[in-house]
This record gives structure tokens, C-alpha cells and sequence, in this order.
């Protein structure tokens, strides 16, 4: 992880407000390892656990059987390539999914409406409000149906995945996200039925649940969901380690940043790769009201503001955001100086696009 060689050390932010040095800020960066150890530890939800039945995997969603998985050109050799789809055992249950939660289907409905109908097999979404948020779209490795910020977050999760390592990436198939159903033997929705969950396929291979082992890709791609705030399956009662969700914190933070919106200016938010944990500002460089964290974030528009230089990095862009915590959140300042992608001055979103003034 490239935060591993920051986390242990304490910068100084150089500020340079109008000609004149002005504000000198310390900022301690947290170890990541520290942060998870200080997290609360996954609750136990009083529900019946929203988990999928592995066995029915193949009827989860229809476009799958036309799905083709598509060809990755990795430059390894053939001599090199490592099997992912073998089964290893799960890591110990308490050392994985620190500090998420899986959301229950009472908490699902609660912020994202009841879907549709409570159907043995894939059924239709029917609930209006959520239907407008469906989208197919091309993740990387595969085109996928589901819940849209979900969808974003796949986006993020497998573009990273394949610069860091191309030959997992072009091991990854998926058994679908989207499917309006109950879970097996339990009486209320899956947490497919929201397009929230996605199974993922190995080498077209699909783990076997239950088993407490997963196959070595899907251990490998834990970290990359876990830092987007996606639960692993491998910790439910019955283990499915094929499943990742959005966990109850990231369905929290969806609800609070309004994504379920179904109306909102689509032009409005630009998604961002952050790092580390940028202080957020009532103005550019002015008051410090808050704390922006690491990963991937929207920001709304740019201006120019005082620079923010440490060593011979440098940026004059600001942007306007919500912050995660602090006070007030909304509306809120970051240097661009935190965009992980992009270089001096420079302040595009993850796709290339330049970030609008605002
Ligand atoms: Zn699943």
C-alpha cells in the first residue's frame, strides 16, 4: 500500500497566503493499521442476516449467461501467471471487515425503499425512485447492472486493481449484482435485491461457499473493497467469500450525501482519488472547519487559492466539497494539492476531465 511509507511521518504544509508566509500547518498522519485498530468492531445486526445463498448463484442475474469476459492484455508471460482461482483458507474472521458493517434488509429499506416484490427468484425492480438509479455499466474487466454509486465504486475499485495487479485483474468475472429476490431459507431481501452486492468470479469460476476457504483473487481484491467501504462475505455465518457489499457505513454516507437522489444536477459532482486525509477549509486556505478522508471522494468545482507546497509538490487549485467530519461539513475547501492522480497545479477528476471552475 503506498500510504504505508507516508503514514509514519509528520509533514509540515507550507501556506503561502498573498506574498508573505503566512501559516505553517503540522498535520500527523494517522497509520491506517492504527485507525482500524481503534474502530469499532462489526456489530451484530438483530435481523436475520442479509447474506446470498451461494448455491443459487446462477440464477442471479440474466445477463450473465451473455456476459463475456474480456481479454486483458497484462504484458506478463505465461511462465509468470498465477492461478487466482485456487482456495486458500478465509483469514481469521475478526482481522477482516474492521470498522463496517453489513446493512441489514430493515436498514436497506429504510434508506433505499423496498425494491420490489420478495420473489423466490430474480424479479424486476419496482420501487420508481429506485429503478432511476439502475444502471449498466462497463466496470473494467466486465459490464455490470446495479444501485449507481455502487457501480462508481466498482469503477475505482478494479481501475486500481488493474494498475496494480494486472494479472489478478484479468482473472475477474462476476455472477452478477442486481437481483430483486429473498435470501435463501430467510424471510426478507437479499442485499442484491438493491444492486448494492456484487459476486465475483475467479478464472470463470465461482468460490464455494460455506466452505471457510476462498480463492486466492478474492483474498487479493479484499483490500481494494475494504478500503471503499465494502463488507466481504467471507465473515457471514455461512461464508461467501465470492460477495462483496456496500457496507451500512457506505449506505449511511450515500444517504447523507443525497446520492439516491434520482434528480440531481448530473454535472454537479466530480469524483477524486484523495490522499491522506486533507483538512478542509471554510474558504481556501482560511478557517480550518473539518477533515476530508482519503479515497475516493466528489467535489463540486475549483478556484484558485493560496498554494500549498510540501517539497517540491505544489498546487494553487482548490476545491469545493463535503467533508466527512467537522464542522460545517457542507461546502467546504480542500487543496488539490490531496488529488492522488495528478501532478503540480493540475486538478482533473479520475477520469481526465478537467474540474470546472467554480
Ligand atoms: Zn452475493
Amino acid at each position: 500500500m503506498r500510504f504505508k511509507s507516508l503514514s509514519a511521518t509528520v509533514f509540515g504544509l507550507t501556506l503561502l497566503v498573498t506574498g508573505s508566509v503566512v501559516l505553517i500547518l503540522a498535520q500527523q498522519q494517522v497509520n491506517p493499521t492504527t485507525v482500524e485498530q481503534v474502530m469499532p468492531t462489526s456489530t451484530q445486526e438483530d435481523e436475520t442476516p442479509s447474506y446470498y445463498q451461494g448455491t443459487e448463484i446462477s440464477t442471479l442475474e440474466q445477463e450473465d449467461a451473455t456476459q463475456t469476459q474480456k481479454q486483458v492484455k497484462t504484458g506478463a508471460t505465461a511462465a509468470a501467471r498465477i492461478d487466482y482461482s485456487r482456495a486458500e483458507p478465509i483469514p481469521a474472521k475478526k482481522s477482516i471487515n474492521q470498522g463496517l458493517t453489513s446493512p441489514s434488509a430493515e436498514y436497506m429499506k429504510q434508506v433505499l425503499g423496498i425494491p420490489g416484490d420478495l420473489t423466490e427468484n430474480c424479479s424486476t425492480v419496482q420501487d420508481s425512485r429506485l429503478k432511476k438509479l439502475m444502471v449498466a455499466q462497463d466496470v473494467g474487466p466486465f459490464k455490470i447492472t446495479g444501485f449507481k454509486p455502487a457501480v462508481s465504486v466498482l469503477k475505482q475499485i478494479f481501475a486500481q486493481v488493474k494498475q496494480e495487479n494486472p494479472q489478478l485483474y484479468s482473472q475477474l468475472g462476476t455472477a452478477g449484482m442486481l437481483c430483486v429476490r429473498k435470501v435463501r431459507g430467510g424471510s426478507n431481501f437479499s442485499n442484491h435485491s438493491w444492486g448494492t452486492a456484487i459476486d465475483i468470479k475467479i478464472n470463470q469460476k465461482l468460490d464455494q461457499t460455506g466452505d471457510n476457504k476462498t480463492q486466492g483473487g478474492l483474498k487479493a481484491l479484499y483490500p481494494y473493497f475494504h478500503k471503499e467501504k465494502f463488507y466481504w462475505g467471507a465473515e457471514f455465518p455461512t461464508e461467501d467469500s465470492m460477495h462483496f457489499e456496500a457496507s451500512k457505513e457506505l449506505i449511511a454516507r450515500w444517504k447523507l450525501e443525497d446520492v439516491g437522489n434520482p434528480n440531481p444536477p448530473s454535472s454537479s459532482k466530480y469524483w477524486v482519488d484523495t490522499f491522506p486525509n486533507a483538512p478542509g477549509y471554510s474558504s481556501p486556505g482560511k478557517n480550518r472547519t473539518g477533515t476530508l478522508n482519503k479515497g475516493t471522494n466528489y467535489v463540486f468545482c475549483r478556484t484558485k487559492g493560496p498554494k500549498v507546497q510540501v517539497g517540491s509538490n505544489y498546487n494553487n487549485w482548490w476545491l469545493k466539497t463535503d467533508l466527512d467530519s467537522g464542522n460545517p461539513r457542507r461546502n467546504q475547501w480542500v487543496s488539490a494539492y490531496y488529488l492522488k492522480r495528478w501532478g503540480n497545479n493540475e486538478a482533473k477528476d479520475n477520469n481526465g476531465r478537467e474540474i470546472p471552475n467554480c
